[in-house]
């Protein structure tokens, strides 16, 4: 039996026609993009053409570009390389409690070499306080990270009002994007960020590519050091094929961007709808007026959300428990956490992704198969009351 595949905000399939436009990068086009004679010059030329057409799909310059191997290395450049860079400045960053584990990670390497870093609170939809932000901000803060959409949740901050608030007091504002592109129009400069995360294999592109954007004249160091590759600030032989799929990907996805969010969101709404009527003691987290761009974050008290997800494995489908990188732990979601959400319900969640090519038998599927799961585990937990 195929799976159904509910978990597109862990990872995403390669679209054929990226494909397509990667083999030739692969094949005949294998020079090495740094090497003086033809054949490097036309790997060169793909890499290149890729970054301009990342650029203005995103609305900033190619040479605010810098292509790295994902996600969790453009926050960690952008994170740590700032922190050195700006150290003389001072030694404070702000984030929040809601980040993806690529940007707390980062920060607490940083606690541990000096670095102070204050993580906002989330109210219970997942949005941090503009207000709030404002007055974490200090002289000697440098930088202000705060996610896009959240990779759980899909809360989706108001990044152009917070940039604001960090910028007007001259200090550095990034933002996780990953679970922004390609399911909105994102346009970098209008949002007034200095540097953004992306990863292709979260819009249907291939793994182990992703870029960071830094507007120009934004500091920061490089951590691979290296050959001057990507302008000194990312050494390593370019992953042109990567980056030629990353471009056709992103493409493609904003090409497409109003079918696929119109189907989402029909898609969505009968699988919200469906869940709330049929599970009693059912709960959405997030912000459902908002655009959740086909993610879903629920949590069923009394059910256990490893077992839920062993037990849909089953019956032929994939969800997760929130952040692929921290399930297999059993530590409870730390987003719902943040949102006010007890742990002992925390450990119930369960994160429905959807993404382009769902159809409603699928969905359907979905709402006959899941109820009795959570029924059966709850009357195995002892300590659970029916609602
Ligand atoms: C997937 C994800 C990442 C990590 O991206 P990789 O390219 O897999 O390293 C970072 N942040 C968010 C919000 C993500 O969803």
């Amino acid at each position: 039996m195929k799976q159904i595949y509910f978990d597109h905000n862990s990872t995403t399939p390669l679209d054929p026609r990226v494909l397509d436009a990667m083999l030739p990068y692969l094949k005949d086009n294998y020079g090495n993009a740094s090497s003086v004679h033809s054949v490097g010059q036309s790997a060169r030329a793909g890499l290149e053409q890729s970054r301009e057409k990342l650029a203005s799909l995103l609305g900033c310059r190619p040479d605010e570009l810098y292509f790295t191997s994902g996600a969790t290395e453009s926050n960690n450049i952008a994170i740590k390389g700032v922190a050195e860079a700006l150290a003389h400045k001072g030694r404070h960053i702000v984030t929040t409690k809601t980040e993806h584990q690529a940007v707390l990670e980062p920060c607490k390497y940083l606690e541990k070499h000096d670095y102070e870093v204050t993580y906002l609170d989330a109210d219970s939809q997942g949005y941090v306080d503009a207000d709030q932000l404002s007055s974490s901000i200090r002289p000697d803060t440098i930088l202000v990270s705060i996610i896009m959409a959240n990779n759980e949740t899909g809360t989706l901050q108001d990044i152009a009002a917070l940039a604001k608030v960090a910028n007007e007091r001259s200090v550095y504002f990034h933002t996780d994007a990953v679970q922004a592109l390609g399911k909105m129009p994102v346009n970098l400069h209008e949002l007034g960020v200095n540097l953004a995360s992306g990863s292709a294999h979260k819009f249907y592109g291939p793994k182990g590519v992703g870029f960071l954007f830094a507007k120009v004249g934004t500091r920061f160091l490089p951590h691979t050091h290296g050959g001057a590759h990507e302008r000194g600030k990312r050494g390593g032989t370019e992953n042109v094929a990567g980056a030629v799929g990353m471009a056709a990907a992103l493409e493609y996805s904003i090409a497409e961007l109003d079918t696929v969010t119109n189907h989402a969101a029909i898609l969505s709404d009968k699988l919200t709808r469906g869940i709330l009527a049929t599970i009693p003691d059912s709960h959405l987290h997030g912000d459902p007026q908002r655009g959740n761009q086909g993610t879903m974050f629920f949590t069923f008290p009394g059910a256990d959300g490893e077992a839920i997800i062993l037990s849909l494995d089953m019956a032929g489908i994939a969800v997760s428990s929130g952040s692929a990188c921290t399930s297999g732990a059993t530590e409870p979601s730390h987003v719902l956490v943040a949102m006010g959400v007890p742990p002992h319900e925390a450990s119930s969640a369960i994160r429905f992704s959807l993404g382009k090519d769902h159809t409603i038998e699928e969905i359907d599927y979905l709402l006959a198969t899941l109820p009795p799961i959570v029924e059966r585990l709850r009357k195995m937990s002892p300590q659970y009351v029916a609602k």
